[in-house]
């Protein structure tokens, strides 16, 4: 048993024989039992995961094994995996299971990657801490007094501690990017319609989009090419054929770059250590070649109340079907149809959930449509052409993936502004519907990791992810 630093070494291993998928799960499933504190996964499937182990591994002898042969991954509490609970960090999903597979856990298994577990999350996936969770927070494995990020900050914390290779999140508004930089690893969000949401519980379905968590880009890249594609169960996933964005890397390691800055992000926000890292890199960058171009973005502050407006009122929409008949947890104290309703939700929802039911309704609501959530859309499709804009010129925009370090526990918890704030940087690519990636980019003095992110246009994975990998490979 021993720790590889990703999975392409362990497959060198595994297809020489020098090391059993069963060692490798052995090992995962050790350094589990020894982090349960950090509460990131909130269930275990350790005999399954074994016995999968044991098939891969004679697949192996035979040659017949897949492209993902004995990959330890972990899924967000959000991916539906057949028999299997799914809740969604909530307890309105209390003693649900899943009746079918996700598309990307469908293509994993099919490639003989082994499922150890599901991940907490911040409930639904609304939030920049994991301190939503109906389960509790997760720590951060760096620091135990402070936060993974949010809201895959299980995902994050379990890759990060070596619970397993990789992690499968979502990301709706930042929550693979962020938690990824809060815990010093990769975090990969594709083009919004790359990769089929069958399968994932919605929040804003106009936003969301599964993610990646790795060590490496090559693993995320790897990972990516085989979960997205074409899905007759998703009719708004692209068509667009996926490129082989594992080979393709190589070839475009030398490829220099045209580098967007924007020159009017809100500095006030910014935490000095990571915008002396951002200006370090940036010179790095130029110096191996790369081209770095200053430009004006102009919507900045619009971006986050956009996100906020927007993802509320699809969350309202979509969370009106737990409505303590169809799933979950029903209440007891009920007197009519009514009040079963009104309990099931009012005991099964967690706070910020309800928040963001209410605050979505009320911008649907007739007499205020039009001031918010129409002016929302139209601002988001200026934000679109904006970023349209500046790719006609770059093919990379490089930014902070937040605007500080991991925080501690409940630093933000009082404050739901506040927290929202550490949106900030994350939800553009959202809004956008872009592709995004965060790389751990250094430390700030109290050894908390910086992740930097860029941006591409739509479905340029392959530039993005190589551009991710200049920027890991600068010292
Ligand atoms: N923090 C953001 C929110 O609470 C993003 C969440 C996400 O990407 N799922 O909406």
């Amino acid at each position: 048993m021993k720790r590889y630093p990703d999975y392409q070494s362990f497959r060198k291993d595994l297809l020489s024989g020098k090391v059993s998928c069963i060692s490798q799960v052995e090992y995962h499933l050790d350094k589990i039992h020894s982090h349960e504190s950090l509460n990131a996964f909130l269930s275990v499937y350790e005999s399954e995961a074994l016995n999968q182990a044991k098939i891969v591994d004679e697949k192996i002898k035979h040659g017949t094994a897949g492209r993902l042969a004995g990959l330890v991954v972990g899924l967000k509490d959000l991916l539906c995996y057949q028999n299997h609970p799914l809740q969604a960090g909530s307890k309105i999903l209390n003693d649900f299971k899943s009746q079918f597979n996700a598309t990307a856990v469908q293509r994993l298994l099919d490639e003989d990657a082994i499922i150890i577990g599901r991940q907490n999350c911040d409930e639904f996936a609304m939030g920049s801490s994991n301190e939503n969770s109906a389960f509790g927070p997760v720590k951060n494995p760096l620091d135990y007094t402070r936060v993974p990020g949010g809201s895959s900050g299980g995902s994050a914390a379990a890759v990060a501690a070596d619970l397993c290779m990789v992690s499968i999140g979502s990301d709706t508004g930042g929550s693979v990017r962020q938690p990824a930089a809060f815990c010093g690893i990769v975090g990969i969000k594709p083009t919004y319609s790359r990769i089929s949401r069958y399968g994932l519980v919605a929040y804003g379905s106009s936003f969301d989009c599964i993610g990646i968590f790795s060590h490496t880009i090559e693993d995320s890249a790897l990972v990516l090419e085989i979960i997205s594609g074409a899905d007759d169960y998703d009719s708004t996933v692209s068509k667009t054929p996926v490129p082989a964005y594992g080979n393709l890397l190589p070839k475009l390691i030398e490829k220099k770059f045209r580098i967007a800055v924007l020159d009017d992000i809100d500095q006030t926000a910014l935490q000095p250590e990571i915008r002396d890292c951002l200006n370090q890199k940036i010179q790095q960058l130029e110096a191996v070649g790369h081209t770095i171009n200053k430009v004006t973005f102009d919507l900045n502050e619009f971006v986050l109340p956009t996100y906020y407006i927007l993802t509320t009122a699809e969350a309202s929409s979509n969370l009106s079907r737990y409505d303590g008949l169809r799933y979950g947890h029903r209440s007891e104290a009920v007197t009519n149809l009514e009040s079963l309703y009104k309990k099931s939700r009012t005991e099964g929802f967690g706070s910020e959930v309800q928040r963001r039911i209410l605050l979505g309704n009320f911008v649907l609501t007739s007499d205020y449509y039009d001031a918010y959530y129409a002016k929302a859309q139209k601002v988001r499709r200026m934000i679109r052409e904006k970023i349209r804009e500046i790719f006609q010129n770059n093919d990379l925009i490089l930014m902070p993936t937040a605007p500080t370090t991991a925080f501690k526990i409940g630093q933000h918890t009082a404050n739901p502004v506040e927290m929202y704030l550490a949106d900030l940087f994350s939800v553009q690519a959202n809004v956008a519907g872009i592709p995004a990636i965060s790389v751990p980019c250094g430390k700030d003095h109290q050894g908390l990791p910086i992740g930097l992110q860029f941006m591409a246009d739509d479905f340029h994975e392959t530039e993005l992810l190589a551009g991710a990998q200049a920027l890991m490979n600068l010292a």
